[in-house]
């Protein structure tokens, strides 16, 4: 048996009933369509997500603003009111839910930090793409001591006004600034962030990642979810100028911490390199584990 036979390859969650709506919107079927057709290329094998409960959602959101997004009455100018958003909402939480349970990377869509308990957050006046918190889903019904690494290009509003004070919990991003949403511009208490200029390139970046990830106290968390946004990847929304030998070094970095991991997608709006950025990563990852 070959070296490679025995790593354990991370699987990717998807169903392709995620591709039927938005098709002309920026955050459209396209971009986790070619992904998924380069990572199966690549030999990934594929899991189906069932929906989250309404319990599930729950657990983060308030029920007023759940019961509006069934009706279609939540509209903002980058987040419209699709036909069955929320069922398809649904979808994409109970992802990041199967990804959470089997250390996989849920390569789902709609996306889901920007998402806060009643729809925009921290202020922010739209939802950015985003209809329910997945990741923040997943944490709270995984219930253990997590750190949540937000690598999405922009700041995960959403996300921190979930856990903005929760013990339990330690969110750090990494975000382009002056950009979107236009919260993240400091740390607040469990809520880490890092603000870096677009283009600044994969040095600077690693750097930072270094910094934000060593200091942290490995005995405060058990695992640890990533948001992982490949709108930092060089002309994306929220460009760092990264490439995709980038993305491998980002896996390294989060193996280094040898905490048990999973990945649900954010942003990034081109195919061919949400695929490429996706393999490179966890070939990162899997080669460090
Ligand atoms: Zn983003």
């Amino acid at each position: 048996m070959c070296v490679m036979e025995l790593t354990m390859k991370t699987k990717i969650v998807y169903s392709e009933k995620c591709l039927s709506y938005g098709t002309w919107h920026i955050e459209g079927p396209q971009r986790v369509k070619i992904a998924s057709e380069i990572l199966k290329a690549k030999g990934y094998e594929f899991v189906e997500p069932t929906p989250a409960s309404e319990d599930a959602l729950l657990t983060v959101h308030d029920a007023e603003y759940l019961w509006n997004l069934k009706k279609g009455t939540v509209e903002d100018p980058d987040t419209p009111a699709y036909e069955n958003i929320y069922e398809f909402a649904k979808l994409s939480a109970g992802g990041a839910l199967l990804a959470s349970k089997i250390n996989g990377f849920s390569l789902m869509r709609p996306p889901g930090h920007h998402a806060g308990r009643n729809g925009a957050a921290l202020g922010v006046y739209t939802r950015g793409f985003c209809y329910a918190n997945n990741m923040a889903i997943a944490v709270k019904k995984l219930g253990k001591r997590m750190l949540i690494l937000d690598i999405d290009g922009h700041h995960g509003n959403g996300t921190q006004e979930i856990f903005q004070g929760d013990e339990k919990i330690i969110y750090v991003s990494l975000h382009q600034s002056p950009n979107y949403p236009g919260t993240g511009s400091f740390t607040e208490g469990n809520c880490i962030n890092f603000t870096l200029p677009a283009n600044c390139g994969g040095k600077l970046y690693l750097e930072t990642l270094d910094k934000a990830l060593g200091a942290l106290d490995l005995s405060k968390f058990e695992a640890m979810g990533v948001s992982c946004g490949f709108d930092t990847h060089l002309g994306d929304l929220a460009t760092l100028g990264l490439i995709e030998q980038d993305y491998f070094n980002i896996g390294k970095r989060i193996a280094s911490l040898g905490k048990p991991a999973f990945f649900v997608l954010e942003g990034g709006y081109v195919g061919e390199n949400v695929g490429m950025d996706i393999d490179n990563l966890l070939m990162g990852y899997e080669e460090k584990r």
